[in-house]
């Protein structure tokens, strides 16, 4: 049995992922941890209560070392997920993780504490999307010589990091298939008065509004047509059932910084 705390349950990826934690239950895990950010009004609120699914048996608590779990699940803050690593560091706990935007540095840090850790990290936990992921790589290899590259990515209004950690991910798919540095090609937005496009350049735009759970396209615009490549998440069911997904395939794996990529078994190699 593989004993599970979520990070994070008052939030909106939070109370899908006590859902979807329950609804696996068949498949050995059990939710056995539920933290939430000190000073939270919901602290001791039964977990399976705060999301009307009745009562589990599991209190809220303000801190994860209030909790008993072997891997964590965490869809938070960057400051908190990392808070929460130095916990699974200090303690061999597995983590699958969910926030996003970590700077490059903070990545690196993460991919350190995988030579201790189990670890899963992933932008995006939808089997879609990383399917996406996949054929993107092909989709550059034939289009990108003839083609202007954008991404367009739309959030609900309160996703408060841009460009989404889909649509960077997106990039750095692009840029390392074609042997660019997303760092010195990518252009976050246009305003004024600009000279024509830099073909090597792949731009971002981002769009924030209402309760749009999260698209993505990526265009490859060239002289006489276009290709779009085109994601909608239309419930967040998909990425909670991906991270459970993932927790299960992690909970027999040796330390290491994975992604959906190796939990689906689409890594080029593995294919
Ligand atoms: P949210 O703001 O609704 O939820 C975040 C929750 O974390 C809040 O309840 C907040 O109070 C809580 N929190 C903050 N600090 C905490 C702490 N120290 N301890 C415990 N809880 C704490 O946000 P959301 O829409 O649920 O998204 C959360 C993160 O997951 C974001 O980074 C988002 O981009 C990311 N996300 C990732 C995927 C994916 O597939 N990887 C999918 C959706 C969202």
């Amino acid at each position: 049995m593989l004993n599970i705390a979520i990070a994070g349950v008052a939030g909106r990826m939070g109370r899908t992922l006590i859902q979807a934690v329950v609804n696996a239950s068949q498949d050995g895990i059990h939710l056995t941890g539920a933290v939430q950010r000190p000073g939270s009004s919901l602290l001791a609120v039964d977990a399976g209560e705060l999301v009307g699914i009745g009562r589990i048996n599991v209190s809220v608590v303000a801190s994860v070392d209030q909790a008993d779990f072997d891997l964590l699940i965490d869809f938070t803050t960057i400051d908190s997920t990392l808070a929460n690593l130095e916990y699974c560091l200090a303690n061999g706990k597995a983590m699958v993780i969910g926030t996003t935007g970590f700077s490059d540095s903070e990545k690196q840090t993460l991919a350190c504490a995988g030579d201790s850790i189990a670890i899963v990290l992933a932008a995006n936990m939808s089997v879609g999307m990383n399917l996406c992921f996949h054929l993107l790589k092909q989709m550059s290899e034939v289009l990108a010589a003839d083609s202007d590259i954008e991404i367009i990515e739309t959030h609900h209004r309160h996703k408060v990091d841009s460009p989404s950690g889909t649509a960077l991910r997106l990039g750095e798919v692009i840029a390392d298939t074609l042997g660019r540095d997303l760092n010195e090609v990518a252009v976050y937005g246009r305003e004024g008065i600009a000279r024509p496009r830099d073909r090597e350049t792949i731009g971002f735009a981002t769009i924030r509004g209402g309760d749009v759970v999260g698209d993505h396209t990526v265009l490859f615009a060239s002289e006489g047509e276009r290709v779009e490549l085109t994601h909608k998440a239309s419930s967040r069911m998909t990425f909670a059932k991906g991270a459970v997904r993932a927790a299960i395939w992690l909970a027999d794996k040796p330390a290491g910084c994975y992604d959906m990529q190796d939990v689906l078994g689409l890594r080029a190699d593995a294919l």
